[in-house]
């Protein structure tokens, strides 16, 4: 019965936030969840989106509230579709197969794309990096349960660096053709390591080769390195190695999750897009008609008002500046946290290198701790992180790094 069902633990970041709402000493600190706080470890209402709810534009276009058409807002998609594919957009000689709909944030986005593979694509497997954002094995198992999951080893602990010949080799010996692949195009959660250009082009060749097809997780474009661009570098990257370069062996598409929770701290407004690509000059009508199916048997249309303002900023040059410049500020302020907690513990001298909190990219750092120096951090240092080590960047300021960094040393050295 529905009364006897069994109670499981909440999502580990939730969790946490909850425990460290409870507690009551004075020196605290929460490094759990990622979402960025300013110095002042506050939400950050990024100012472009400030001037945008402010603005007379926004409100101009709030002339009603009729639903979004069932893909989603048009002028906001080609936006999005403009951000993730960029100059390959604009070589008109080929004709690119690429279509964008509208989703409930990444999550959605990576629902949607389990959902659809799942039934058109029907993989054999699909391989998960190991660690990962852990919402990818319950999204898989939910909507697309008849799809094996794997993990493919992307992180060692004893170098405390990427295993890309781990990866490689996994996918070599296990994938087979149609399997589904989901990268984390930057700023992987949790490690904080991310291919070099070299690196993903093994991978993509990797890929390519054998008929497999990627799913680009981007949840931190602009965020990771404050650049568009190269946050954007592997996805591009793959396109043209998957669809532009001769091959005998076609691979069969790609999909890229695109979130804007983090690069324009919308988080709770819940935008974000799903974008196809199939060869160049292959028909999207099939699978634009079969996703509105999907779409409007899961949610109907999205909500309007997050994709409004990302529509209206990405839409005006100026406005677009600004937030080029809240990004820059958002990866500035995160690297110079990674730089004051590696330099107060090297000056406190805590045994171990701690060069990877500052080469590791992204809101996150995977510190090496181990579970019981973890469990030590909480419970006598009211420090609150995941049990794997990996901490938020974005919870610690000028003021407390020096607390954290004393209780790191203080856990090391017992
Ligand atoms: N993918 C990854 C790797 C993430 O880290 C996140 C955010 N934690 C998401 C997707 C999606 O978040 P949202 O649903 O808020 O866009």
């Amino acid at each position: 019965t529905l009364s006897a069902l069994p109670v499981i633990p909440l999502d580990e970041a939730y969790a946490l936030t909850a425990a460290y709402n409870a507690d009551s000493h004075p020196e605290k600190v929460l490094l759990g969840a990622g979402v960025y706080r300013d110095e002042n470890l506050k939400p950050w209402v990024l100012p472009s989106v400030k001037k945008v709810r402010k603005s007379e534009i926004l409100h101009e276009t709030v002339v009603d509230h009729e639903y979004l058409p069932i893909a989603g807002a048009p002028g906001f998609l080609k936006l999005a579709q403009q951000l993730i594919f960029g100059p390959i957009l604009d070589d008109t000689s080929r004709s690119h197969a690429i279509t964008s709909v509208q989703s409930i944030s990444g999550t959605g986005a990576n629902h949607l794309a389990a959902l659809f593979l799942g039934h058109y694509l029907r993989p054999a497997h699909v391989f998960i990096s190991n660690p990962t954002w852990m919402n990818h094995h319950v999204i898989w198992e939910l909507a697309a349960p008849s799809v094996v999951r794997k993990t493919y080893p992307y992180y060692n602990p004893a170098t405390r660096s990427m295993d890309l010949d781990a990866f490689l080799a996994e996918l070599e010996t296990s994938a087979v053709a149609n399997d589904v692949v989901i990268l984390h195009a930057c700023a992987h959660n949790p490690t904080g390591f991310d291919p070099t250009h070299e690196q993903w082009d093994k991978i993509a060749e990797v890929i390519r080769r054998k008929g497999l097809f990627p799913i680009f997780d981007t949840a931190y474009q602009g965020f990771a390195s404050g650049d568009l661009d190269e946050d954007a570098w592997a996805i591009r990257h793959f396109y043209k190695t998957l669809f532009e370069e001769p091959t005998t062996s076609p691979s069969p598409g790609m999909i890229v999750c695109q979130s804007f929770s983090k690069n324009f701290g919308l988080y709770g407004e819940r935008v974000g897009a799903l974008h196809l690509a199939l060869p160049p000059g292959s028909s999207l009508a099939g699978a634009e008609s079969q996703f509105a199916r999907l779409i409007r048997g899961e949610v109907s249309t999205c909500p309007r008002f997050g994709c409004r303002v990302v529509e209206t900023v990405l839409s005006d040059p100026a406005l677009r500046e600004i937030w080029q410049a809240d990004l820059k500020t958002m990866a500035a302020r995160i690297r110079a946290v990674r730089q004051a907690l590696r330099s107060e513990l090297v000056k406190l001298g805590t045994k171990g290198d701690w060069s990877h909190i500052e080469t590791q990219i992204g809101m996150f750092s995977y510190t090496g701790l181990s579970e019981a120096q973890v469990k030590r951090l909480n419970e006598v240092h009211h420090v609150y992180m995941m049990a794997s080590g990996r901490i938020s960047l974005a919870g610690l300021n000028e003021k407390n790094v020096g607390y954290v960094a004393r209780a790191i040393h203080e856990v090391v050295e017992n």
